[in-house]
């Protein structure tokens, strides 16, 4: 007898390169992937070859501050400082309401593009920590639909702020995951080396994964990666520690960072870019040649480093733009590095899926039997095409509910020799 499931996709292509196979969902998980499945679905879906893979996740955002752009003025220079200054002036006109009502906005843009999993830092230098309170409600509110794992993150330097380091920990006692820094900003090279020490300290003491903001500059003389790594081999904390944006690595002696790159390795230390953020913030003091503001990411991978793309920013002091797709950061990541080959081109999809999945320690996450059925269906054939059309995601299911649909663009012109309605899909 043919058994019922409560769906089956038929005809999907995955990531992997499989063609042609039947994903059936139960309970909100996957029972089964193959060719032909025997097995009939209380709804039946035809993905008509199109990618069914698993949701975009963001490994690095900003979710405290996002869709403020403007309040109170906008970023004239467009630097990282002006931001930074702008941010701390919009700080204390935070309402906690606004906030929450923002957040929750942008967690609907990014279900619409099927992005279900955002780490996002929260700003811990207020001593009101009215931000860690409302981002904490965000969570439990979106938890349903969407994963969102917060970084208590010290926006003014925890040694430079006096205040930052008590509201750190209070911030992780209230339920803030993952331990965040800012080395880079301290008064010195010496305190900033002292901040990566002292918050990878806490991290170990209270068995914390750790993601800092590290060399976000164009210096090429500063090290607080090799400090990340090198604390991160002394406390053991091996795969749980991600140095976030590293840009002042595209500035380094190339002897340096032939160095450099074994020890990150060495100390399982991920790597976080954040491609459309980095291109635009940085290069800003050179004339010409400028130079691009992006981490060496084809280096990293090939010295066996993981490395995620971020979003960063969506319409705050930061930057004026972008909109939750990570389709988006993809194709930007892909431009800047100069990743065009098919192997590379592949690396920048996973970019945004898989390897951010394995930094943020997602369990049960990937088209396999048995994991969450989180999927999206894309109006591409292969993620190399997803990125390239910046696909519509034709459906975004979350434990085996859809719960966002799109259609493919069509266009309605009569074109000599084709049908009235020309399907976008046919010139792909
Ligand atoms: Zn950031």
């Amino acid at each position: 007898m043919e058994v019922t499931v409560d769906t089956v996709i038929r005809n999907a292509s995955l990531a992997d390169g499989q063609r042609g196979v039947d994903v059936a969902v139960a309970a909100g998980r996957i029972t089964a992937i193959g060719p032909a499945l025997p097995l009939r679905g209380a709804q039946e879906i035809d993905a008509r070859g199109d990618l069914l893979s698993a949701p975009f996740v963001d490994a690095h955002f900003h979710m405290d501050a996002t869709l403020s752009y403007g309040l109170p003025r906008v970023n004239a220079s467009g630097t990282l400082l002006e931001g930074i200054a702008l941010w701390a002036e919009l700080k204390p006109q935070l309402t906690q309401q606004a906030l929450i009502e923002r957040a929750l906005q942008y967690c609907d843009w990014a279900v619409a593009r099927g992005l279900l999993v955002i780490r996002s830092h929260v700003d811990v230098c207020d001593d009101r920590l009215l931000a860690v309170e409302a981002l904490l409600e965000v969570q439990r509110q979106v938890a349903p639909y969407l994963d969102l794992q917060l970084v208590a993150f010290p926006q003014d330097g925890v040694l430079r702020s006096t205040t930052a380091l008590a509201n750190l920990r209070r911030a992780l006692d209230m339920g803030v995951e993952v331990v965040g820094g800012i080395p880079h900003f301290e008064r010195t090279m010496a305190d900033g080396a002292t901040s990566v020490r002292l918050l990878c300290e806490l991290a170990a003491e209270r068995g914390l994964m750790v993601d800092m903001h590290c060399d976000e500059s164009d210096d090429p003389l500063s090290r607080h990666i090799e400090t990340l790594a090198y604390e991160t081999q002394r406390l053991g904390l091996q795969g749980r520690v991600a140095g976030s944006h590293l840009t002042s690595m595209h500035s380094m002696d190339n002897y340096y960072v032939s160095k450099l790159l074994p020890l990150i390795r060495e100390a399982g230390v991920a790597a976080i870019a954040n491609p459309l953020i980095n291109i635009t913030l940085q290069g800003r003091h050179d004339s010409y040649p400028k130079r691009r503001g992006m981490t060496r990411v084809p280096e990293l991978l090939a010295a066996g480093v993981e490395v995620a793309f971020g979003h960063d920013c969506v319409q705050d002091p930061w930057y004026s733009l972008g909109s939750g797709d990570m389709l988006e950061v993809a194709h930007m990541g892909l431009h800047v590095a100069q990743m065009t080959g098919q192997d590379a081109m592949r690396a920048c999809y996973q970019a945004v899926t898989s390897t951010p999945a394995r930094i943020l320690g997602l369990r049960d996450y990937g088209v396999a039997v048995g994991n969450h059925a989180d999927l999206v269906l894309l109006d591409a054939p292969d993620p190399v095409a997803a990125i390239r059309l910046r696909a519509a995601r034709r459906l975004v299911m979350r434990r085996g509910k859809v719960i966002a649909e799109a259609p493919p663009a069509v266009s309605r012109l009569h074109l000599a020799g084709r049908p009235a309605q020309v399907d976008f899909r046919l010139q792909r």
